[in-house]
């Protein structure tokens, strides 16, 4: 058996480098997922290049415009325990907060996360719900992909040979908006069987902002943005969030899995998503 070569470097340069030596090689983050592949034999990497001496991943930084950055080497349990994370952008810290347990949060990343593209993890209708693009460094340079676009498949992302996950990039909420995650798991800390994520913000009795998201249906997260603006500038009432409940769980592609029935799924993500609003708008006072 031929050895698995180790690497610690200090720079997101230096991962694209090792990347570009060795297509076989794998970053290797808290190793939460990994770890557990390369134990059953699902992954085999030649080279193993651990990110966690990369120091500039490990930020969370909030601009002058709102916007915030989430290093990709973030633990789980740093986003959720954020403050730079209010408002609609604590739809992200709440969603870290209900992955899994403690000693998970404490080795997982957000990068390792959206990379792995688990449909059941928690992250990607959070960052799909508000918007958020995803950095990803290669030798190439820097680029970025929204979330909506990220996830194409069944543990399919986006990125290409040699590129890493750097950071994902929250754009700026409305002032006074809300950011709420609906998990439905079978106990605590389990995968989800779905998931609603939501940014909204209303001007009175009026909705000025909608953006909501399902997870742990299908291969990624689902939106439906023309159906979200069906509900803007007016009054929210019971028959148009019904309505919207509806077009997402049409829209899904759920399968039947240990967790639950792909029916199940379906029916759940109408009361779901009446739930997400009704706790917006209860955080909200509206
Ligand atoms: C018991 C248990 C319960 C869990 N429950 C949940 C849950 O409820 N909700 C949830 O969302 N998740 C859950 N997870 C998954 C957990 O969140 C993992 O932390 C996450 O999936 C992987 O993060 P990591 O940092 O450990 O990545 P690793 O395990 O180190 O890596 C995972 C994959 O991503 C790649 N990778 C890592 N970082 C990068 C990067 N920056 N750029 C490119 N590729 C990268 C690796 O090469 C590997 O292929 C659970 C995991 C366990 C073990």
């Amino acid at each position: 058996m031929s050895e698995t070569r180790y690497s610690e470097p200090v720079s997101v340069d230096e991962v694209v480098t090792l990347l570009s030596e060795d297509e076989d090689a794998k970053c290797v983050a808290g190793g939460a997922s990994l770890v557990a592949m390369m134990n059953a034999r699902l992954l085999e990497p030649t080279g193993l290049i651990s990110l966690r001496r990369v120091d500039e991943i490990r930020t969370i930084e909030k601009s002058a415009d709102g916007s915030v950055q989430i290093g990709a080497g973030m633990l789980h349990r740093e986003v959720a325990s954020s403050d730079e994370l209010e408002g609609g952008h604590s739809v992200v810290r709440r969603a870290a907060a209900q992955i899994a347990n403690p000693v998970v949060r404490n080795m997982g990343t957000l990068g390792g996360s959206v990379s792995h593209a688990d449909p059941a993890a928690d992250y990607p209708s959070a960052l799909a719900a508000v918007g958020a693009d995803i950095e990803i460094a290669g030798s190439h340079g820097r680029r970025t992909v929204p979330a909506t676009e990220f996830f194409t498949d069944w543990y399919e992302t986006a990125l290409q040979s040699g590129e890493l996950v750097t950071a994902a990039i929250l754009p700026p909420v409305p002032p006074g908006s809300a950011g709420v995650y609906e998990k439905l798991a079978k106990v605590k800390g389990d995968l989800g069987i779905a998931m609603v994520a939501m940014v909204l913000a209303m001007d009175g009795d009026t909705c000025s902002h909608l953006s909501i998201a399902v997870g742990g249906c299908g291969p990624a997260p689902v939106r439906l943005p023309d159906a979200e603006k069906s509900l803007l500038g007016g009054a929210l009432s019971e028959a148009g969030i019904r309505e919207l409940g509806q077009a997402l769980s049409e829209a899904t592609d759920p399968v039947d899995d240990v967790r639950a029935s792909a029916d199940f799924r379906r029916l759940l993500i109408p009361r779901m998503v009446a739930r997400a609003f009704s706790t917006a708008q209860e955080e909200l006072g509206a």
